[in-house]
């Protein structure tokens, strides 16, 4: 077991961080660059791993990339992805700003490779962290442990893991093998036999709940599949071009200004522009899905809206659900084999910012503008959020729309605190 040490270590090598690295690479401080290190737990980049169907689309414009927005010059581009692969022109033949997943997920895979100053350790899963103190009690740092045994110190931490995922307390008695939530999807479901004539829930009326409901349809041929919807039923997401400045990164400086009730208000009126919805394609295509199964297919598709699951217990093997219709009030039993879980993200601090922030003798998280936790001002080590902070910097927070900025935001915080401890050491 080794034990070693960084400048800048982040913790994840998603977008949030991929984007952090290459502002990093391009600030100009090769000393910065190459002191800093990213974690991945998996042996490789994807982006949202378990549900990279083949289908499913970015919801984001390309333009909104790592880099573009921050500096359309810089070589991690998405456009540059293009170029150096040889399908610039067949990428603009598609007339599309919104590239399939997998397109930008093997986009994040170059960044990733291409990346010449700042290091990545893939397989390397964060399992716990600490505050690091000196003799007066001083927080200097943190020491992060990973999977194998390894311990990293480090004076600046970036935690940008994404977010838990939310497991409604009504199926907490389900074991494991009969839920799945989206977050696992495609690992999971890989191991299901694919002609078994499975009776699968999913539940959930949003985007992740509907591509799980397209895939269990297309890919298990035997299977039936039951999306229950507690709304009205499926909605578009909203698009209006009025509402969608709200994404911009300009905005996260207005909304981080306003009292939090008017931004807990802000973020409830635009809930519709990001949860509970659909891509309006995606809603269409869905529709006319049904529509076929309907009519001249065998009733293995069915969405039913307005009804809430209020119980889940599991009975001679099979999972029974009380379904409520909120029409009727009436209860109802649905059997099945499988509950899949469209039910999105847990919307505290991820476990693992609380646990170290808890360790950190913070009653709770406060952020800066710049996205760093505050820890006083005697504090020497530097802790960074990323993606969890939506109550106070904007519903962008979790998208890969503001990441190009909040990059620069973080890296020109880290370059400043960078060269003022070079300057106190050459003094
Ligand atoms: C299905 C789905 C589709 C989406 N589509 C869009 C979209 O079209 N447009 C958009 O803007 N946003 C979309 N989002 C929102 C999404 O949150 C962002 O696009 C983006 O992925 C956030 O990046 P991130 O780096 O903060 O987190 P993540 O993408 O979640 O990346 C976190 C990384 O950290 C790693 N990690 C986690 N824990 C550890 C650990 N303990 N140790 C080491 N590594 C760890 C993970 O393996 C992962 O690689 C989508 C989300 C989902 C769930």
């Amino acid at each position: 077991m080794a034990d070693l040490e960084a400048g800048v270590l982040a913790i994840g090598a998603g977008p949030a961080n991929l984007a952090l690295a290459a502002a990093i690479e391009e600030c100009g401080s090769t000393e910065l660059a190459e002191r800093t290190l990213l974690l991945e737990q998996a042996p490789d980049i994807k982006w949202q791993r378990d549900l990279l169907m083949p289908w499913a689309r970015s919801q984001v414009s390309f333009l909104k990339d790592l880099v573009t927005l921050r500096d359309p010059r810089s070589r991690f581009s998405f456009l540059n992805f293009l170029h150096q692969h040889g399908r610039l022109d067949q990428f603009i033949n598609l007339g599309t700003f919104h590239p399939h997943r997998w397109e930008f997920s093997d986009y994040l895979q170059w960044v990733a490779a291409s990346l010449e100053k700042v290091r990545i350790r893939y397989d390397a899963r964060a399992t716990a962290t600490e505050p690091l103190y000196d003799a007066g009690g001083r927080l200097t740092g943190w020491q992060v442990t990973l999977a194998d045994g390894d311990t990293i110190r480090c004076r600046d931490l970036v935690i940008g893991a994404g977010r838990d995922a939310n497991v409604p307390a009504v199926f907490a008695g389900l074991s494991a093998e009969k839920v799945i939530h989206s977050a696992r999807f495609r690992s999971r479901i890989a191991a299901v036999d694919k002609e078994a004539p499975l009776r699968a829930v999913v539940v959930g009326g949003a985007q992740s709940a509907a591509e799980m409901f397209m895939a269990v349809y297309e890919n298990l041929p035997n299977s039936s599949v039951t999306m229950l919807v507690r709304s009205i039923g499926l909605q578009n997401y909203q698009t209006s071009k009025f509402v969608n400045e709200l994404f911009y990164p300009s905005f996260v400086d207005e909304f981080f200004d306003a009292p939090a009730e008017m931004r807990a208000q802000v973020l409830d009126e635009m809930r519709l522009t990001n949860y509970a919805g659909l891509a309006p394609p995606f809603l269409d295509e869905l529709y006319l899905m049904l529509y076929r199964e309907k009519m001249i297919g065998t009733g293995r598709a069915e969405v039913q809206a307005m009804t809430e699951v209020v119980a889940a217990r599991e009975e001679d093997g099979e999972v029974v659900l009380d379904l409520r219709d909120r029409r009727t009030g009436k209860v109802t039993e649905h059997r099945c084999d499988l509950v899949l879980l469209g039910t999105g993200y847990d919307s505290r601090m991820p476990a693992l910012v609380r646990e170290l922030t808890e360790k950190a003798g913070l009653p709770e998280v406060t952020v800066s503008r710049n996205y760093r936790v505050e820890l006083g001002e005697t504090a020497g080590g530097a802790l960074y959020l990323q993606g969890v902070n939506e109550a106070t910097h904007g519903i962008a927070d979790s998208l890969i729309s503001v990441l190009a900025h909040r990059a620069r935001d973080i890296c020109g915080e880290l370059l400043d605190r960078h060269t003022a401890l070079a300057d106190r050491g050459s003094r």
